[in-house]
């Protein structure tokens, strides 16, 4: 598999079955800075949009990809390395998609610039659009998303109910649940409310399941989503774990991949396997090599063990 500068994947997605992965902006570029993120601290925090990579350079690649590369692909997926509504070609990029193929593409975005006109009308071509809303009190807002200064969650929140109105599409809302953070009974009789004004498709419930920005943010244990589960009703799911047939990789890539996949987040050995169909003995002499080089770090995690990028090669 040819090396792509602003593609990763495909990778297995809890939610988007094989998705693949695309960049719109630099890591990492983005309007919030959530304790939570799995791909480090904001390094630019701003609320401008702006041409952040090339549209013919992302359409090329894309097509390079559709062309040459055989694998199964569930979803072209904008996101990524930050929020990807800050690309001001987004709506560009989503029709180029169109043009060339019928695969559905999806929109990860934090939700926050939905608030503006323009940024709506150019996600209207999307076939799913998966915003986070995380809190909808302004204290837990601003203790969860950390966002740009002064952006209230009002707005977001108005975006969100404005976006309903106009995208025909499917709308899967994520709600990214922490203790003692945005899970008091409180914040989620409020939440509830809130989800009524939106209506979206789906609901899909999440905690941290992989190493966070911040140390202190805790995930929710099954029996306290479960229980979330159940107040918000039926549209309302947990985000099952992955569990489809491993995508097959090309052995003298697997150095690449497994650096090109542990730059977009830190992951297991379990996933790594999964989303490499490789065994996990295979796997694991290559990781033992690239972390004698510096190459990538382990982490723990609530009991579990994580392959991270080293700094240098996240930066290189
Ligand atoms: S989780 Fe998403 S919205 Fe939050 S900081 Fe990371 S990239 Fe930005």
């Amino acid at each position: 598999m040819e090396a792509y500068k602003h593609l990763y994947g495909p990778v297995p997605s809890r939610r988007l079955g094989w998705s693949l992965g695309i960049d719109l902006v630099p890591h990492k570029v983005c309007t919030y800075n959530c304790i939570y993120c799995q791909i480090g601290k904001t390094t630019n925090q701003t609320l401008i949009r702006d041409e952040y990579v090339s549209v013919d350079e992302v359409l090329k690649e894309i097509k390079n990809f559709l062309k040459t590369e055989k694998v199964p692909i569930d979803y072209l997926s904008l996101g990524g390395s930050g929020e990807p509504t800050l690309h001001s070609k987004i709506g560009t990029i989503i029709e180029g998609i169109k043009s060339m193929t019928s695969i559905p593409v999806a929109v990860l975005t934090n939700g926050a610039l939905l608030y503006q006109e323009e940024v709506r009308r150019d996600l209207l071509k999307a076939d799913v659009l998966l915003p986070s809303m995380d809190a909808v009190s302004p204290e837990v807002f601003e203790k969860m998303n950390r966002p740009y200064p002064n952006f209230s969650v009002e707005r977001m929140i108005e975006g969100l109910v404005q976006m309903r109105k106009v995208f025909r599409g499917k709308i899967w809302l994520e709600i990214l649940f922490l203790k003692g953070i945005n899970d008091s009974p409180e914040e989620l009789h409020r939440m509830r409310e809130v989800i009524e004004r939106i209506q979206p498709d789906l609901v899909h419930l999440n905690t941290a399941v992989r190493p966070p920005s911040e140390s202190w943010a805790i995930p929710l244990n099954l029996r306290e989503m479960e229980q979330i589960q159940t107040f918000f009703g039926e549209k309302a799911i947990i985000i099952a774990e992955f569990d489809r047939q491993p995508l097959p990789a090309a052995e003298r890539e697997i150095r690449e991949e497994i650096l090109r996949i542990l730059k977009r987040r830190p992951l297991s050995l379990i996933d790594l396997s999964k989303g490499m169909n490789l065994s996990q003995d295979k796997l694991e002499n290559q990781l033992a090599l690239l972390l004698q080089e510096g190459k990538i770090h382990l982490r723990s995690f609530e009991g579990s063990v994580f392959y991270e990028i080293g700094k240098e090669v996240q930066n290189s």
